[in-house]
C-alpha cells in the first residue's frame, strides 16, 4: 500500500488509474480509525478496483471553539488498519496542500445543511462540502463511501453531488456500534467510563423510537417526547436536538414514513458532543 502526501502526486496517480480503466473508490476520513471506518473501506474494496482512503483533519469543518487541536492523530496506526481492511492508497496531505496560503474558495449547500447540525455548528458543512469537493477533484473517484452515522452529512453530500453534477456514486454504509450499542466514533475516546455508560441513553432513545414505530406509533411529537424523556434521566446529558426528519431533505417530519424518516439526536455528554441517528 502506498502513502501519498501531495496533491499533484495524488492527481497523477488518479489519472493513471483511470487511464488503466480502474474504478476508483474513495473513503474520506479524519483518521483515528475505528471499525466503523473499516466497514467503509471494505465496502469500497467490494465495489472498486483501487481504494483510496483519505486521512485529513479538516480545519474548515471545525469552529474555533471546537476540538481541532486535540482531535486524535495517529497516522502510523491508521495506515496499518487501512492496509488490513483492503485499501490500496492512503492520501494524507498536510494542511498546506489542501489550503495553501491565500486559499479563498468555499462551497456551501444552502438548504439541507441548515437545520440540526447546521444550527449549532453553522460553518461545519461548508467545511465538509469544500473538502469533499476538493477530494473528488484530487482523487477522481467513481464512487465514494460515507457512513450513515453522519446522516445529515450524507444528505448534504448527495445534494452537492446532484447540484454540482459530480459523477461520483455515493455509497452509504450502516452505522457500526459497540456491543453495548454506542455508535463508534473517534470522539468516544474522550469519554470516561461513567460518561460512556450515560451516553448509552442516546442509543436507548433511538431504539425505543424504533420499537414504538414497530408497535404502530407514527406521530413525531410522541416519538420525540419519549426519546427526550429517556435522555433527560441522565444527569450529564444536555440535549442539543431530538428531531424526526426526512432522510434526504432533512426537513421536519410530522409522521414517520418507513425507510424515509430519520430520528437524529445530538447531545452534550458533559463537554463531549455526540451525534447518532436511526432510520425508522
Ligand atoms: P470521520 O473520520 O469521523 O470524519 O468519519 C469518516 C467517515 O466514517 C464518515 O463517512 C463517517 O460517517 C463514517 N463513520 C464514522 N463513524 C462511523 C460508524 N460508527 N459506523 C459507520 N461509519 C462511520
Amino acid at each position: 500500500m502506498q502513502i501519498i502526501r501531495s496533491v499533484p502526486e495524488m492527481q497523477a496517480l488518479a489519472e493513471a488509474l483511470r487511464a488503466q480503466g480502474q474504478l476508483i473508490g474513495l473513503v474520506p476520513t479524519m483518521g483515528a480509525l475505528h471499525d466503523g471506518h473499516l466497514t467503509l473501506i471494505r465496502a469500497a474494496a467490494e465495489r472498486a478496483d483501487a481504494v483510496v482512503v483519505t486521512i485529513f483533519v479538516n480545519p474548515a469543518q471545525f469552529a474555533p471553539s471546537e476540538d481541532f487541536n486535540k482531535y486524535p492523530r495517529e497516522l502510523e496506526n491508521d495506515v496499518a488498519k487501512c492496509e488490513a481492511a483492503g485499501a490500496d492508497y492512503v492520501f494524507a496531505p498536510p494542511n498546506e496542500e489542501i489550503y495553501p496560503k491565500g486559499y479563498s474558495t468555499y462551497i456551501t449547500e444552502e438548504h439541507v445543511a441548515k437545520p440540526l447540525e447546521g444550527v449549532s455548528r453553522p460553518s461545519h458543512f461548508r467545511g465538509v462540502t469544500t473538502v469533499v469537493a476538493k477530494l473528488f477533484n484530487i482523487c477522481r473517484p467513481d464512487l465514494a463511501v460515507f457512513g450513515q452515522k453522519d446522516a445529515q452529512q450524507v444528505a448534504v453530500i448527495r445534494k452537492m453531488v446532484a447540484d454540482l453534477n459530480f459523477t461520483v456514486d455515493i455509497v452509504v454504509a450502516p452505522t457500526l456500534r459497540e456491543p453495548d450499542g454506542l455508535a463508534m466514533s473517534s470522539r468516544n475516546r474522550y469519554l470516561s467510563a461513567t460518561q460512556r455508560v450515560e451516553a448509552l441513553a442516546i442509543h436507548r432513545a433511538l431504539y425505543k423510537a424504533r420499537d414504538m414505530v414497530a408497535a404502530g406509533e407514527i406521530r413525531s411529537d410522541r416519538l420525540v417526547a419519549e426519546a427526550t424523556h429517556i435522555l433527560s434521566q441522565q444527569r450529564r446529558i444536555r440535549v442539543i436536538y431530538v428531531s424526526l426528519v426526512n432522510r434526504s431533505t432533512m426537513e421536519p417530519a410530522r409522521e414517520v414514513i418507513p425507510g424515509e424518516t430519520v430520528m437524529a439526536i445530538a447531545a452534550w455528554m458533559d463537554e463531549v458532543r455526540l451525534i447518532d441517528n436511526i432510520v425508522l
